[in-house]
């Protein structure tokens, strides 16, 4: 596990024993918090494998993949497999944690897991990738499972790979159920109404909840606290706003159309990026029109004059990563980890940072900027959206009955607001960053449970 990660969760563990929010009435203290701190920082296990993949051209690659189980006291293990050429162990490791910290703290009763495929997924053609995918569950067959490890999509992969890895499962486990082996996969096929969108509505969701709903109820409270974020709220709460998306993907372009069309919060998107470019426009960016034209190009957003005038959209073409420090008052980041990190801490504007990618702000960024009260809106609580839709997936599987579509957004909701209600009072009322409150709620509940299991002695 990288040093960075292993930081957060001490300081979060000095904090929770600080606060005696760590089992007060235990006598061995000292002991079972030495067992948590191990059990945090190691992974359960780590499956590794070369996936050899026979290509079009006739030749044969030999592709590293991971599954790596962080955590089971909650449930299952549960996260997705990211198929990206930088993927790696310890990414894998780092963000299966993750995931443990995710389900804890939204109360979904599912462990920390986190698969990768060590390819970029454009270079191979549909017929190698379903190869690939297949492989990918055959080698890993033991281990997961609608009881053991339910994987779902992740960046780079989505329900075509979960239809073809369900598809696999089946045949590898004859008569056994499989609905509940993977999450993410299409409505057709046993997937959920609404998990698509869950994610990048679930990311919307927390910022509209934080900056919006939450302010106005607690409008008196929040102007008589001296909390630095509380200031930061304030300030921004009812005021026009610019804001800048990085990462047009499915959780990105999500995300901005739900800001495009919501009315309660006056701002207006004037830029957003994907791997190519910067696209750039003072007044607000016409976003569904962004998003038909990704879809007849590959996901890309245009990175060209033709192109832009082809789609009749306004936009400037800018440099692909000035977007983290465009003079903006909202940066919502959702592309890959560290976009923001000691080079470019300094030149960010933005007073909210909402975390659609996973760990997309480095811990020493993450302290730079939380000293100046930027609210940042960490990935635990703003993305969880896809993971609990999952788990309505897993759950309708299970019983052969599937939900409507605003049914499933109505549960999302309830259960997103649950756990804000649950932070946000503690979050202005005490002088932590919302990051550490998310982490001292979820640690918490997971020693309180690891405790109760006989696992910290
Ligand atoms: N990959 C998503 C995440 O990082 C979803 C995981 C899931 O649905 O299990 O939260």
């Amino acid at each position: 596990m990288q040093a960075e990660t292993k930081k957060i969760i001490q300081e979060s563990l000095d904090a929770l024993l600080e606060n005696d929010l760590f089992l007060p009435d235990l006598t061995n203290r000292k002991q079972a918090f030495a067992s948590l701190s191990a059990i945090l920082s190691t992974p359960d296990k780590i499956h590794k494998s070369f996936l050899r993949v026979p290509l079009d051209d006739g030749s044969v690659v030999r592709i590293p993949s991971y599954r790596a189980q962080h955590n089971d006291a909650m449930g299952p293990y549960k996260g997705g497999i990211r198929f990206h050429e930088s993927v790696n162990e310890e990414e894998v490791i780092n963000l299966a944690f993750l995931m443990t910290l995710k389900n804890a703290l939204h109360k979904v009763p599912f462990g920390g897991g986190k698969g990768g495929i060590v390819i970029n997924p454009r270079e191979y053609s549909e017929k190698e990738l379903n190869l690939i995918s297949r492989k990918y569950v055959s080698y890993f067959a033991d281990v997961i499972g609608p009881d053991k490890d339910i994987p779902a999509p992740d960046m780079g992969s989505g329900e075509r790979e979960m239809d073809w890895m369900m598809a696999e499962y089946k045949l590898v486990h004859p008569g056994t159920s499989y609905l509940g082996s993977f999450t993410g996969k299409s409505v057709v096929n046993g997937g959920s109404l609404g998990r698509r969108e869950a994610t990048g509505k679930g990311v919307y969701f927390t910022f509209r909840y934080l900056l919006h709903d939450y302010v106005k109820a607690n409008k008196q409270l929040l102007t008589k606290s001296d909390n630095l974020f509380a200031k930061t709220t304030l300030e921004l709460y009812n005021r026009p706003l610019k804001m800048a998306v990085q990462g047009f993907g499915n959780v990105g372009s999500v995300a901005a159309l739900e800001a495009y069309h919501c009315h309660l919060i006056n701002h207006k998107i004037i830029a957003v990026s994907d791997r190519n470019v910067t696209l750039y426009n003072e007044n607000g960016l016409d976003i569904p029109a962004l998003i038909e034209f990704t879809k007849t190009n590959r996901g890309d957003l245009p990175s060209t004059e033709e192109q832009l005038q082809s789609a009749t959209i306004k936009a400037e073409i800018k440099e692909r990563d000035c977007l983290v420090t465009l003079p903006v008052d909202v940066l919502l980041l959702a592309a890959l980890e560290n976009q923001i990190q000691k080079d470019n801490m300094k030149d960010v504007q933005a007073r909210i940072i909402i975390e659609g990618a996973n760990a997309p702000t480095a811990p020493e960024a993450d302290q730079y900027l939380s000293e100046q009260g930027v609210v940042i809106i960490p990935d635990i609580l703003a993305n969880a959206g896809g993971v609990i839709v999952s788990y309505f997936e897993w759950l309708q599987g299970r019983e052969t009955q599937f939900y409507d579509e605003a049914e499933v957004y109505r549960l999302l909701i309830d259960k997103m607001k649950e756990t804000m209600d649950m932070i946000l009072p503690q979050y202005y009322g005490d002088p932590f960053a919302l990051r550490q409150n998310c982490f001292i709620h979820a640690v918490t509940r997971l020693s309180t449970v690891l405790y109760r299991q006989g696992k910290l002695y």
